[in-house]
């Protein structure tokens, strides 16, 4: 079926914008205050940080950047360990393929499909420098357990957010539980920055010095003692004092070239705008995952991604598993799209996509996430511009579907006394060995 035959689909836009995000455009661009670096970035960070509950929060260019900035900053040294979840998007590890680093992808949990606390303290050792962890979906990970984990070895935790703008976590926000957050406000996620923008998040001084220098052109460097010193330059201007500075310091070590992962004025307005609508946009999302779960909940043979009391989701993506077999699973995806509901499988476990695998990665590493994404998991639209129709369709065509593919929940008791056990596992709990298909 072709995108625009969905009568839901996922949407073009994760988030909705109206008229106080083009007053907000209106102002920037009549205001003749410069578009690059100016108080609308300023006032849009400092709502962000305080927001969160961070020190500090440093805007960029996308969730991609944020990420790879975050990865620069916890200072990898080769030969060192990271641990990461498999199941998230290729971006939240990707950096990591240019370091000399080993990755340990740690299972998730079949619940949260999060990074599971037990293997990450299985894991963690003395060489660990980092790990890098997603709330996946916006369903805030079990952080307490992982952060001590990862703190008695003194590595650094990178929590990708780009899901969790909008969820809490025990009366506390991601971005604010581990060590730096990394938030996406690409067109698909929660809130936009016009289609495109990041933010990173902490507390630590040391690193908002460095980021604000990488991410206007600087670079990221240890000083030293000048090391040729020779006659001032003469400081024509009180302004050209910058050139006695340069001269009166030298570079110990680069760590890294600077690069512009600026925010313009315009992204940063229209953010602060939407920043507004966070709490508005969050409840649409959960009221649409609420009419799911109700419906999705009745049915034995599934499970909901519902998260404990005291832990938040925002609903960036909507999940439930099929526990009925891959078969039923394959049958239930098929019966959504003929009805018109757009279905989206995310994410295929990053140890088996070919850059990873080249990296010695392989089947069987993480078997949790390995199970759930080839035979269970589901992702149906959830998006706060869903109108209340398509919200209605949404449910009819979801019990429809449900009640056609679903085998029997309780089939009656056999007549004749039941078969002794079997040795071999049923066909469905057989280890998968076939991992060729290509990532959605
Ligand atoms: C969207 C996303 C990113 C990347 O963010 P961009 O702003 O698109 O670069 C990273 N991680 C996850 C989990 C995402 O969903």
């Amino acid at each position: 079926m072709d995108d625009h035959d969905y009568q839901v689909s996922f949407p073009a836009r994760g988030s909705v914008l109206g008229a106080a995000e083009l007053a907000a455009l209106t102002e920037v661009v009549g205001s003749g205050q410069a578009l690059s670096a100016g108080g609308w970035r300023t006032a849009f960070e400092r709502r962000f940080a305080k927001y969160v509950g961070t020190r500090h929060a440093l805007s960029v260019t996308s969730g991609t950047v944020a990420l790879e900035l975050a990865i620069h900053l916890a200072d990898l040294r080769p030969g060192a360990e990271v641990i990461a979840t498999p199941q998230t998007f290729s971006a939240t590890i990707h950096p990591l393929v240019d370091y000399d680093v080993q990755v340990r992808f740690c299972d998730i949990d079949p619940v949260s499909l999060n990074i599971d606390p037990a293997t990450v303290e299985a894991a963690v050792n003395e060489r660990t420098a980092a790990v890098v962890l997603v709330h996946y979906g916006g369903y805030p990970a079990d952080m307490d357990r992982i952060v001590a984990a990862a703190h008695r070895h003194g590595a650094v935790v990178i929590e990708d957010c780009a899901h969790a703008l909008g969820a809490a976590w025990h009366g506390r926000r991601p971005g604010a539980l581990g060590d730096i957050g990394c938030f996406s406000f690409h067109n698909s996620k929660n809130i936009t920055t016009l289609g495109e923008g990041g933010m990173l998040t902490f507390d630590r001084d040391e690193w908002s010095v460095r980021l604000d220098r990488i991410r206007s052109n600087q670079p990221d460097v240890e000083y030293g003692p000048p090391r040729f010193p020779g006659p001032p330059p003469t400081a024509l201007l009180p302004w050209m004092r910058f050139a006695e500075e340069i001269y009166a310091c030298d570079y110990a070590r680069v760590r890294r070239p600077g690069t512009n992962a600026t925010m313009s004025e315009a992204a940063a307005a229209v953010g602060i705008v939407q920043l507004d609508r966070l709490a508005e946009v969050t409840a649409r999302r959960r009221h649409v995952a609420a009419r799911l779960d109700q419906c999705i909940g009745r049915y034995a043979q599934v499970r909901l991604h519902h998260p404990p009391p005291d832990v938040d989701h925002a609903y960036h993506l909507y999940t439930f598993f099929v526990e009925a077999g891959r078969a039923v699973r394959e049958g239930l995806v098929r019966e959504l799209d003929r009805r018109g509901v757009e279905v989206q499988l995310r994410y295929f476990p990053l140890h088996l996509t070919p850059e990873w695998r080249a990296r010695g990665h392989q089947p069987g590493e993480c078997p949790v996430a390995e199970q759930l994404w080839f035979d269970q998991q589901i992702n149906l639209p959830c998006h706060p511009g869903m109108t209340d129709a398509q919200l209605d369709y949404l449910i009819e065509a979801v019990t429809a579907a449900l009640d056609r593919t679903l085998p029997p929940a309780d089939p009656p008791p056999p007549a004749d006394p039941p078969p002794p056990a079997r040795s071999q596992p049923p066909a469905d709990s057989v280890p998968l060995t076939d991992h060729t298909a290509t990532p959605a």
